[in-house]
């Protein structure tokens, strides 16, 4: 993790406008029209570079008069405050929601405020596995309960959780279940 010392003023402020998580431990940024201070990863409104103060750690910001926010609570000790598990149980949920329409790991990670390249790296570290394969895994199960208790065709099934052919919902299933569609469903047809 980088140290303040070898931080720029411009480099801090770039991150505090892009909420960036990576710095969160490295410095704190105040806001002098608001009296408040936050984690360079809070999502809080973006404060205009003339009104921003940065801290090296929270103890320097609360004795220079500054109140921690209600938001990030960067008052707290990392350890309490894990924005690498918000973002990614965030991630979890919106695939969860959508995992039948096109989700691309750019507009997931667009969703949740991160670049895609680190959603996918703080999604595998909280997970084991990339968002991709989380969403493939979602699907996959889905497609087994409408194997085993509808009659809907293979086909069906495809487009219905997300794939746009057959092909690519046979090779994802395959991956998974280590079988095919017809075949898990001769066996698990209820
Ligand atoms: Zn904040």
């Amino acid at each position: 993790m980088e140290t303040r010392k070898n931080l720029t003023a411009e480099k801090m402020w770039e991150a505090t406008i892009n909420c960036d998580a990576n710095y969160d431990g490295s410095f704190f940024y105040a806001v002098k029209t608001t009296g408040i201070f936050c984690r360079p990863s809070c999502k809080s409104k973006s404060p205009k570079s003339e009104n921003i103060v940065f801290f090296e750690n929270a103890n320097d910001a609360l004795s220079g008069g500054f109140r921690p926010c209600k938001r990030c609570r960067p008052n707290l000790q990392s350890e309490d405050y894990d924005s690498q598990k918000e973002i990614v149980e965030k991630a979890v949920n919106i695939i969860h929601q959508y995992y039948d329409e096109k989700i691309q790991l750019k507009d997931l990670a667009y969703k949740v405020g991160v670049s895609p390249f680190y959603l996918n790296r703080i999604f595998r570290t909280k997970t084991g596995i990339t968002p991709h394969m989380y969403i493939e895994k979602i699907r996959i199960h889905k497609s087994m309960t409408l194997l085993s208790t509808t009659s809907l065709t293979s086909t069906e099934i495809a487009y219905k959780i997300g794939y746009d052919s057959l092909s690519s919902f046979y090779k994802a299933f395959k991956r998974v279940t280590n079988s095919s569609p017809k075949e898990y469903r001769l066996h698990y047809r209820k």
